[in-house]
């Protein structure tokens, strides 16, 4: 018999930004699949690391919602607001091994959100002050990784992205962060998530890098668009899923994921129809494929 095959674990990670919607359904559902198939752990983490985005009842409401689809989880729910003094020392571990830097400059600084931060600070050392940030030094060198759904992915840090931010100046941890953290110490072995978080993972890769971790293995599910193309989030105020319309739902979910369960169980419970698609989930029919329209028959 093999000796010591480290078991599967995987999980799922919503903002409480608002209810589940269909594109959040179908993350949750990947992520299910692919841990029961390998016999895994799914876990439940609620990322409400920043408290003016969340949505009050929505963190009991998402679990409300993942219970009515048979999507049980296993262990105790983690949430990210109980875990301040674990990412405040991992900043710490990163500037005392200058891998992070204090950053004092604002947005007009800056020249403007979304741009490549010109690397003022890391070169122009600011003192600690009650209203800095810290970001984290990215390394001129592609960061690159074999995304299990989407094939090789790499990104240039230092030209694509620039040192980013690790704790805002308002004192809130970001996701990059908390991620990393979080999946390491939970021991999270395959992270399986929407398209929308794949340009996002050489940064955590980078983290887990400087922190001696090793990342787990990624899949990046085809994420699901209006119409138009556009993403549905909780942003753009994409419907929350019914919680009584359950099995309809979960078939258009399943169909997403190219799970088509044969007709004569397509009446059948959500436990008969789960077992279904765990026994045929197969990652591969969904090799390249980035987006998935929505449909519009979706019970409300
Ligand atoms: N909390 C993130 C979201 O709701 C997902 C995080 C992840 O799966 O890594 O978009």
């Amino acid at each position: 018999m093999p000796r010591s095959i480290t078991p599967y674990r995987g999980r799922f990670a919503p903002s409480p930004t608002g209810p589940l919607h269909f594109g959040s359904l179908v993350a949750a559902l990947g992520s299910y699949l692919d841990a029961r198939q390998n016999k895994g752990a799914w876990l439940l983490r609620i990322e409400n690391t920043d408290p003016p985005r969340e949505q009050k009842g929505a963190s009991a409401l998402i679990l409300k919602t993942l219970e009515a689809y048979h999507l049980f989880w296993d262990e105790a729910v983690l949430y990210q607001s109980q875990r301040q003094a674990i990412y405040e020392d991992h900043c710490q571990q990163l500037l005392s091994n200058d891998l992070a830097f204090y950053c004092s400059c604002s947005r007009s600084q800056l020249g403007g959100s979304g741009e490549i931060y010109p690397g003022y600070c890391r070169h122009h050392k600011t003192p600690h002050k009650s209203e800095t940030a810290i970001r984290f030094k990215v390394t001129a060198e592609s960061v690159c990784f074999q995304d299990q759904i989407q094939g090789p992915y790499c990104q240039h840090l230092h030209r694509e992205v620039g040192d980013f931010i690790i704790k805002r100046k308002d004192k809130l941890y970001a996701y990059q962060l908390a991620v990393v953290c979080d999946d390491h110490l939970q021991g999270i072995t395959h992270i399986v998530r929407g398209m929308d978080l794949l340009d996002n993972t050489p940064r955590q890769i980078a983290l887990y890098h400087a922190f001696a971790y090793s990342a787990p293995i990624y899949s990046h599910l085809p994420l699901i668009v209006n119409n138009d193309g556009g993403k549905l989030s909780k942003q753009n105020l994409a419907e929350p899923i019914s919680l009584t319309a359950t099995r309809a739902t979960l078939l258009y979910a399943l169909a997403a994921l190219k799970l088509q369960p044969p007709a004569e169980l397509q009446t059948n419970s959500l436990d008969d129809i789960l077992l279904w698609a765990n026994n045929n989930w197969d990652k591969s029919k969904l090799s390249n494929i980035q987006h998935s329209i929505c449909p519009t028959q979706i019970p409300q």
